[in-house]
C-alpha cells in the first residue's frame, strides 16, 4: 500500500471513498447521541446532514456508515467513521479511526481511500502520525497461508490535510515507519513454528538489518558455549533446531557524548514452546508459536529506530530457541550455570523464557548497555492478574519507568506496574542452587518470573514487560484483524527516544 499526504480540500478531492471522522458531542450521560463531524467543510456537512439527523449513526468508536454519491462533494462515497464521545477523544481513538476507515474499504473491493484530516485540539503532528499508524496496521490480514485468498489490498491511502506544516509532514512519515515496524513484528509472530525456526528468525532479522542499515550478528551453539550461556543453552538442547543469538546494533550518525546512555533491548524468542519435559496440555498449544513475540517486538522496534534515527546508541540481544522434549532435553531437577555465574535449579522446564533472558540480559550488560528493557510472553499468570487489557510492567528504577510512561499518551498502549520488591525474593530460593526457575507456590507467578530476571540485571536500570496476555488478539476489531498485535513496539521506540536529551554534551543539555 502506498500512502500519500496531500494538502488539499477534502470536498474537491476525487476518490472512490472519503473518510470523515465523527464524534458524539453529547455531554450529558443520558442525552441522546449527537453525532457531528470533525470537519470544517460546509459541503461535507451538507452532504452528511440527513444521515446525521436520522439517528441511524451514533458515532460510537468503530461504527461506520456509507453515503453514496454525496451531493456537492467530489468523492464517490463518504464514509463517516465514529470515534466515540468528543469529551474523551484522544490520539488512540484517531489511530483506531484510521484503521476503521481502511478496514471498511477493504471488503468493498475499493483500492483507493482518502481520509480527511480531522479538526481537533490535539497536536496535528501526532494526529497525522496516529492516523497513519492505524491505516498501516489495518492493512494486514493473516491469510497468507490460504490458497484461495482474495486480493482485498488497498493500493493507495491519501491523507488530506488542511495547510502545509512541517509537523504534519513529520508525523505522517513517522506513522508510516511505526506501522511498518509493528507489522514486521506481527508478521514474524504469525509465522508457524515449522517455518520460523531460530535460524530463520536470525536470517529474517539479518535481512531487515541489511535493508535499513543496522549492524547484525547471528550466532548459534558454539557462541553460546563460548560465552558460557548455560541457561540459554539448557533450553535449546532438547531441540533438533539450533538456537540463535542475534545482536543488532544501532549507532547514531553523530557519536553520543562520553557517558551517554546505551539502551539494551532484550527479547525472548522461543519459536515454539512445548513446555519441554514439563510438557503443556494439548489444548491451545498451537498458539505457542507466538512465544517469540518479545523478540519480534524488539526486531520491529530496531527497524523503527534505524529509520527514525534518534541520537542514542541501541543494542538489541535476541535469545531464540525451540523448547522441545527429547532425550537430550533439560529436565526438572537439573542445575545449570548462567553466563553470570549464578547456578539455577530447574523446577519446571516450561519456565524457559526467563532462562534464555537471564543470559541475554547479562550479555547486554557486558556489551555496554546502561539501561535495559526486555519483552517476553513470559507468564500465563499475567493474564490472571491484569486480564487482556494491560501489559505487566516490572522495574527496579522509578526514573526509568517515568521515562517509559511519558511516551504512552503517544503510543496509546497500556501498561500496569506490578511489584518486584525484595520481599518476593524467598519465592525463588533453591535448596541446592543459587536460585530456582519457578516460585515455591503458584501465587504471584508473574512476579516471581520478574524476580528471577532481576537477579541478572543487578543495579542496571531495567524494565521487564510481560506481554503474554497482550501479544495476541483473539478477537477482530473494526480497526484491526485478529491475531498478532505487535504490542510494545511503539512504546519501546518512544522510550528509546526519551533518552535523546541525555546524549548531548552536558553543556548543551536543557536544564
Ligand atoms: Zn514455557
Amino acid at each position: 500500500m502506498d500512502t500519500k499526504l496531500l494538502y488539499q480540500d477534502p470536498d474537491t478531492f476525487i476518490t472512490p471513498l472519503l473518510a470523515i471522522f465523527s464524534v458524539d458531542s453529547a455531554t450529558d450521560k443520558d442525552a441522546p447521541p449527537a453525532p457531528t463531524l470533525l470537519s470544517t467543510s460546509a459541503a461535507i456537512f451538507k452532504a452528511a446532514a440527513q444521515v446525521l439527523a436520522s439517528g441511524e449513526f451514533k458515532a460510537t468508536l468503530g461504527e461506520t456508515i456509507l453515503i453514496h454519491s454525496p451531493i456537492g462533494v467530489a468523492a464517490e462515497r463518504l464514509l463517516l467513521v465514529g470515534l466515540g464521545k468528543l469529551a474523551s477523544l484522544s490520539l488512540d481513538e484517531l489511530r483506531k479511526g484510521g484503521g476503521t476507515a481502511l478496514r471498511a474499504a477493504k471488503p468493498r473491493g475499493l483500492r483507493q481511500v482518502a481520509i480527511a484530516f480531522p479538526e481537533t485540539p490535539l497536536a496535528s503532528a501526532s494526529v497525522a502520525r496516529v492516523i497513519m499508524e492505524g491505516v498501516g496496521l489495518a492493512e494486514i490480514d493473516y491469510d497468507i497461508y490460504k490458497t484461495d485468498r482474495k486480493d482485498l489490498s488497498i493500493h493507495t491511502t491519501t491523507l488530506l490535510a488542511p495547510e502545509k506544516s512541517v509537523g504534519i509532514d513529520t508525523g505522517f512519515a513517522e506513522g508510516n515507519i511505526l506501522a511498518a515496524a509493528q507489522n514486521l513484528t506481527r508478521s514474524l509472530v504469525n509465522e508457524p513454528g515449522n517455518v520460523l525456526t531460530p535460524t530463520v528468525l536470525g536470517q529474517r532479522t539479518a535481512a531487515m538489518c541489511a535493508e535499513v542499515g543496522l549492524k547484525c550478528e547471528v550466532f548459534s551453539t558454539e557462541k553460546l558455549h563460548e560465552l558460557k550461556m548455560g541457561a540459554f543453552w539448557s533450553v535449546s538442547q532438547g531441540s533438533a533446531e539450533p538456537p540463535a543469538l542475534i545482536v543488532m546494533t544501532y549507532e547514531p550518525a553523530v557519536a553520543p557524548a562520553e557517558g551517554s546512555p546505551v539502551i539494551g533491548l532484550v527479547g525472548k524468542g522461543i519459536t515454539f514452546d512445548t513446555g519441554g519435559i514439563s510438557i503443556k496440555p494439548a489444548d491451545g498449544m498451537e498458539k505457542m508459536k507466538y512465544d517469540m513475540a518479545g523478540a519480534g517486538a524488539m526486531i520491529g522496534a530496531m527497524r523503527a529506530i534505524a529509520e527514525l534515527k534518534p541520537p542514542v546508541k541501541v543494542i538489541s540481544v535476541i535469545c531464540s530457541a525451540e523448547n522441545m522434549p527429547d532425550g537430550k532435553a533439560f529436565k526438572p531437577g537439573d542445575v545449570v550455570t548462567a553466563m553470570s555465574g549464578k547456578t539455577i535449579e530447574i523446577i519446571n522446564t516450561d519456565a524457559e523464557g526467563r532462562l534464555v533472558l537471564s543470559d541475554g540480559l547479562h550479555y547486554a550488560k557486558t556489551l555496554g548497555c546502561t539501561h535495559l528493557i526486555d519483552a517476553a510472553t513470559l507468564t500465563g499468570a499475567v493474564a490472571i492478574a491484569l486480564g487482556k487489557l494491560n501489559v505487566g510492567l516490572f522495574s527496579n528504577d522509578d526514573a526509568t519507568v517515568e521515562n517509559f510512561t511519558s511516551g504512552l499518551p503517544l503510543s496509546g498502549e497500556k501498561y500496569w506496574r506490578l511489584p518486584c520488591t525484595e520481599d518476593y525474593r524467598d519465592q525463588i530460593k533453591s535448596q541446592i542452587a543459587d536460585i530456582q526457575n519457578t516460585g515455591t507456590t503458584r501465587y504471584g507467578g508473574s512476579i516471581t518470573a520478574a524476580m528471577f530476571l532481576k537477579e541478572f540485571v543487578g543495579d542496571t536500570p531495567w524494565i521487564h514487560l510481560d506481554i503474554a496476555a497482550m501479544a495476541w488478539n483473539d478477537e477482530a476489531k473494526p480497526w484491526l484483524a485478529s491475531g498478532p498485535s505487535g504490542v510494545a513496539v511503539r512504546s519501546i521506540v518512544e522510550w528509546v527516544r526519551s533518552y535523546a536529551k541525555e546524549t548531548l554534551d552536558p553543556a548543551h543539555r536543557a536544564q
